[in-house]
């Protein structure tokens, strides 16, 4: 099989100008493609967890997926106000103001150990204030786990202190 980087589409300028959009839809139409980045991710993530944690949206395609072959539970962290029951909130900086996730209070047992699981790292604030709702709840953060790392964006920064893992890495735009 091709190379997994190949299955992903570069969209220059989106969602604005200098951003280099790494687009998975490509990857994902390719039945054979999401299998083999299923299986590197699965074989990644090496030891055991009890959960997992998706983040909004992509992340849910890529741990649900992953929850279902480890036979582990898949825990969603979502955009503000989507989630019905007592939630818990943890906000982080974008280049322009902040957004948030959030992540029901009953959905990881003290102790737990998680995985947290995105399509890409970036700067890293989406998947570091994931971490903090975890932690917050009781869980022990076992890795990240990303399809795509923008390593000159240096996210690995701001989740140092965990394994970081990632399949596919690019080192410029
Ligand atoms: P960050 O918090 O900067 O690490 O951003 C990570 C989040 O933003 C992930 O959920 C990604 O899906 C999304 N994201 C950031 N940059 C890109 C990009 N160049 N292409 C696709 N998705 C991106």
């Amino acid at each position: 099989m091709q190379k997994l980087e190949t299955f992903i589409r570069n969209v220059p300028d989106f969602p604005k100008k200098g951003i280099g959009f790494k687009d998975i839809t490509t990857l994902l139409k390719n039945p054979e493609a999401f299998r083999a980045s299923l299986d590197a991710m699965q074989k990644a993530l090496q030891g055991e967890v009890d959960v997992i944690v998706g983040i909004e949206s992509r992340g849910f395609i890529f741990g649900a997926a992953l929850a279902d072959r480890l036979g582990v539970a898949f825990v969603p962290a979502r955009k503000p106000g989507k989630l019905p029951a007592e939630s818990l909130r943890a906000e982080y900086e974008l280049e322009y103001g902040t957004d948030a996730l959030e992540i029901h209070r009953d959905a990881i047992t003290k102790g737990l150990s998680v995985a947290i699981v995105d399509d890409l790292l970036a700067t890293g604030g989406t998947a570091a204030a994931t971490c903090r709702l975890v932690e917050e709840l009781g869980g022990v953060l076992h890795c990240y786990l990303f399809l795509i790392e923008l390593s000159f964006l240096n996210g690995r920064e701001k989740l140092k202190g965990h394994r970081v893992e990632s399949l596919i890495q690019y080192a410029g735009e």
